[in-house]
């Protein structure tokens, strides 16, 4: 059986991808962009690309002599590069292999932990750059409303949720930046679980969460 195919709208940036390909992303985002490209066909062709490009750059020894074809001739590289021979992380369980590898098995190996208005958390063990969380948000329910310090990125890998800005399904991965204030809602129907990463505290507009926050490190 072949797993079913899913749409996803939300993808990871280029800078995004760029720093995963350079290897300069946090081990909180390493993973996030990961297990998105795990889903991702368009995504891990991108940064199929970056890759040999990349390796391309480092193997120039004298930029200056590059010929005038010579970005065409990356281009034909990359083409008929057998790096580009698509790959799948998905493994026999729900949660992609990079997932599984940190969370020590499938979704039924979490360790959930209640934080409040029927959500559940678990966190997962990274360096200090960044903090990682799996969500589970119950069908309806709503996370908090907050604003950023710095980054966040959030993966559907159940569900789905919606704030202001748009809806989001599985595979989908929402970057929000200092500039968003959102409060997600986890779509009707299924329990939302999402994996989400950030390398700042979040920014709470109600009292109750700020309380809490340092108890769940979020
Ligand atoms: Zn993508
Ligand atoms: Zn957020």
């Amino acid at each position: 059986m072949t797993a079913p195919m899913i749409d996803i709208k939300h993808h990871l940036t280029d800078n995004l991808l760029m720093a995963y390909s350079a290897g300069t992303l946090p081990e909180g985002f390493n993973l996030v962009v990961a297990t998105h490209i795990s889903f991702c066909d368009e995504c891990r062709a991108h940064m199929h690309e970056f890759d040999a490009v990349g390796g391309a750059i480092m193997a120039a020894e004298d930029p200056i002599a590059m010929s005038d074809n010579s970005f065409s001739a990356t281009l034909d590289l990359i083409e008929n590069s057998d790096v580009l021979t698509p790959f799948r992380h998905i493994s026999s369980g729900s949660f992609p292999t990079p997932l599984q590898e940190y969370v020590g098995g499938d979704l039924d190996a979490v360790k959930w932990r209640k934080v409040g208005g029927g959500v559940r958390q678990a966190i997962l063990k990274t360096d200090k750059s960044t903090s990682v969380r799996l969500l589970h948000i119950p069908a309806g329910a709503a996370v908090p409303d907050h604003g950023h310090r710095g980054t966040e990125l959030t993966l559907v890998l159940q569900g789905a949720f919606s704030d202001k800005t748009d809806s989001f399904y599985k595979g989908d991965i929402e970057v929000a930046t200092e500039d968003l204030n959102h409060q997600p809602i986890a779509e009707m129907g299924e329990d939302c679980i999402c994996l989400a990463a950030t390398d700042a505290p979040l920014r709470f507009n109600s009292l109750i969460p700020r309380l809490l926050q340092p108890f769940l490190q979020i």
